[in-house]
């Protein structure tokens, strides 16, 4: 980290505006009004422009590298907008925004609002179905207030641990974990069997082992894949061993959701140590950063400085649905 913070991209607004540029734009600038590159895009330099600024032939437009990006008419400068993404993407457990409002001398409520951008940024969409071995679970995380808690019409029934009832009190998130690779997880209103299986069936190829414990919440949609292991742990039941036949021949398969599990224990804890008040409205993005960390992690031959490029990369084109806390 102390060599990290000699880097001119965290003192000097040339030096961070460049570095980015590299980052969302690896093969030259391009026009984000209408796509165009190359010959269509002209760097105007000179006095009479702002530092940065294109000018597209093609639609006519002048941009920089932080149009139609997160970063987008923001006041506070790119030093410190680097700053804040490495110091999420280095941590571990994730940085509060009393912290990085310290580090970085930037007001509590900009860098809240800068932090809840970069969120967003981790955020991806639009990924191929998860394979190999998938690990399926839900948990419960935060109180819903009384006023938002579904009622008892709501369509369709709540299962939780053993097909009780879930608790309508507590914010509801799925997980999915492909065993040695990504996760990919989920807030929603009610974890009933209708929201789980859309679920499932929208991120996991139908030829993957499906592991999920005994709740009924995966029965049903269970029977979409190559295999559905379960365990049993009302019965005290955590890893079990089955041959399951793979192209042929019986292969010995570990069947337990230790991994989701170990997911949402990172996340349980990085919450309750780092972001001890969270509104409903943010937990998807705060479930995006864990995510984020998750899939770029070390394990995965990640490293710090990889994660901070790629979720520099990620600032393009994201919808920002929430405005600026008053
Ligand atoms: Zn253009």
């Amino acid at each position: 980290m102390t060599d990290l913070l000699k880097n001119p991209i965290f003192n000097d607004e040339t030096a961070a505006r460049e570095w980015l540029e590299a980052r969302v734009w690896p093969e030259g600038p391009v026009c984000p009004h209408c796509g165009a590159t190359e010959d269509d895009v002209t760097k105007l330099e000179g006095k009479a422009h702002r530092p940065g600024v294109y000018q597209c032939s093609e639609c006519r437009e002048q941009f920089t590298v932080t149009v139609k990006t997160v970063f987008e008419r923001s006041k506070i400068p790119l030093t410190k907008w680097l700053a804040a993404l490495f110091l999420m993407t280095a941590s571990k457990k994730g940085v509060s925004a009393h912290q990085v409002h310290r580090m970085l001398g930037v007001s509590y409520k900009s860098t809240w609002f800068m932090m809840h951008r970069l969120r967003e940024a981790m955020r991806v969409g639009g990924l191929s179905p998860l394979g190999g071995v998938v690990e399926a679970d839900e948990t419960y995380f935060g109180d819903v207030p009384e006023a938002k808690r579904p009622t008892k019409s709501t369509k369709g029934r709540k299962f939780t641990k053993g097909g009780r009832s879930g608790p309508s009190g507590k914010r509801a998130v799925i997980a999915l974990v492909q065993r040695g690779g990504k996760v990919r997880s989920f807030h929603v209103a009610v974890a009933d069997g209708e929201t789980v299986a859309q679920i499932v069936n929208e991120n996991i190829a139908h030829e993957a082992h499906l592991m999920t414990d005994e709740s009924r919440l995966y029965t049903k949609v269970g029977e979409n894949f190559a295999l559905h292991g379960t365990v049993t742990h009302s019965h005290g039941e955590y890893v079990r061993t089955d041959d399951v036949l793979k192209d042929g021949k019986y292969v010995p398969t570990k069947i337990h959701t230790n991994t989701v599990e170990n997911y949402f224990s990172v996340f349980k804890r990085g919450m309750r140590g780092t972001y001890q008040h969270c509104a409903e409205k943010h937990l998807h993005r705060y479930l995006a950063e864990f995510d984020f960390r998750y899939n770029n992690r070390s394990a995965l031959g990640v490293e710090d400085n990889a994660r901070a490029e790629t979720l520099a990369a990620g600032i393009v084109g994201k919808r920002l649905t929430y405005r600026r806390p008053h």
